[in-house]
């Protein structure tokens, strides 16, 4: 089973996903993003995470089509991503038909969070560059669901939003689990 596990920058999806891996031994968890930061640093032209999405459309493109060669396509793979990557000059997808083809994914997993906490904690993550978003987060979570139905019905996946509610990253990763397992039936 190939699974995309996607959302808005800021929204957990990591958090989540990290507390959700320690109960799924037999996945393995790929983050689309270091594999794309690995090799921007490689051409140097980027330096960290938050500058992939400042580059061109043209730019973002080859990084992804290099990354998705990189990814060797398992079985039982949880790929951390995005679907709509906010640019300046405007909304990229982060699966392209091409690269939703060359995955044979199965499962498209929506990590949403709440719109206010959103914003705090992009200001208050010092690790990260995202107070420069154009998009507000809950504009985002919309459009990320645009993306997902795209995704969906390119390949007949099912959909299935999972809620991180403030202080419950916990809680969401046990929902997480519980959905993995439950669509390995
Ligand atoms: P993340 O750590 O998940 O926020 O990923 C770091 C950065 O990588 C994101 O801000 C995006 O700019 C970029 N990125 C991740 N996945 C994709 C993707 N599928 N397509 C394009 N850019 C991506
Ligand atoms: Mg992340």
């Amino acid at each position: 089973m190939k699974t995309i596990i996607v959302g808005v920058p800021g929204g957990g999806k990591t958090t989540v996903l990290e507390k959700a891996k320690k109960k799924l031994p037999n996945y393995e968890t790929i983050k689309f993003g270091t594999k794309m930061l690995e090799t921007a640093k490689k051409q140097r032209i980027a330096e960290n995470r938050d500058q992939i999405r400042k580059l061109s459309p043209e730019k973002i493109k080859e990084l992804q089509r290099k990354t998705m060669k990189k990814i060797k396509q398992k079985e039982n793979l949880l790929v951390d991503t995005h679907l709509a990557v906010e640019t300046p000059k405007g909304i990229v997808p982060g699966m392209p038909k091409w690269a939703i083809e060359k995955t044979n994914l199965d499962r498209i997993i929506l990590i949403e969070g709440e719109p206010e906490e959103i914003k705090k904690r992009r200001k208050k993550d010092k690790t990260r560059k995202r107070d420069d978003f154009q998009l507000p987060p809950k504009q985002h979570q919309e459009i990320n669901r645009y993306y997902a139905a795209t995704v969906s019905t390119i390949t007949s996946s099912p959909i299935q939003i999972i809620k991180n509610k403030p202080n419950k990253a916990e809680e969401a990763a046990e929902k997480l689990v519980k959905t993995i397992k439950n669509n390995e039936k």
